[in-house]
């Protein structure tokens, strides 16, 4: 295990197999409706990839970049910093997160994207941290069920090193109280 890891949550199998049954599930419910799959940068990327691998029908993906997370800290505060470029409206959407914590920032991009005249939204998250919730959010799709502590890897950085572990881990409170 590497230094700065208190524990292993999920190795890379186990998170194959949790995409593969999400997978599955979208498939499913999502047949003839052309989602557009929205990824949240960073974090998305590897659970992304992973996840579309065993999504069966058609769909569409684009990026969008919203902060509101410094350090180990959520500021409550979010930023669109890079948007996506797909009209929306009408459009079923997937939201793609790494984690949801307090649900700030899925709230924020939501309601964003409802203005914009979408069909249906729901969230697809490879994590959750139901302890950490500040506002009412529900992912229909949930990976994960984790405590409330800091973990890194497979997309999930601390100021932005770690994501490209290919498993997700505690991080160690030595490595970020210093
Ligand atoms: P929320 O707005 O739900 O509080 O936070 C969502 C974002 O915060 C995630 O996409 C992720 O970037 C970051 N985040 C929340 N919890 C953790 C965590 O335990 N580890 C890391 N690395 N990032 C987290």
């Amino acid at each position: 295990m590497d230094s700065f890891v208190e524990e292993i949550l999920l190795s890379h199998g186990e998170i194959v197999r949790i995409c593969e049954r999400l997978g599955k599930k979208i498939t499913a419910d999502y047949q003839d409706k052309r989602p557009v799959l929205i990824g949240l940068l960073k974090g998305c990327i590897p659970f992304l990839a992973e996840l579309i691998k065993h999504i069966k029908c058609d769909i569409e993906i684009d990026f969008m970049q919203a902060s509101s997370y410094e350090g180990t800290k959520s500021k409550g505060t979010v930023m669109v910093l890079k948007d996506i470029a797909t009209p929306v409206k009408d459009r079923h959407l997937l939201l793609i997160e790494d984690i949801v914590d307090t649900g700030f920032t899925l709230e924020e991009v939501m309601h964003l994207l409802q203005d914009r005249g979408a069909a249906s939204i729901e969230v697809v998250t490879l994590l959750d941290k139901p302890a950490g919730r500040k506002v009412i959010m529900n992912p229909k799709y949930i990976g994960h069920e984790i405590p409330n502590k800091f973990v890194v890897g497979f997309g999930l950085d601390y100021n932005e090193i770690y994501r490209n572990l290919d498993y997700i881990g505690v991080l160690k409170e030595s490595v970020y109280k210093k």
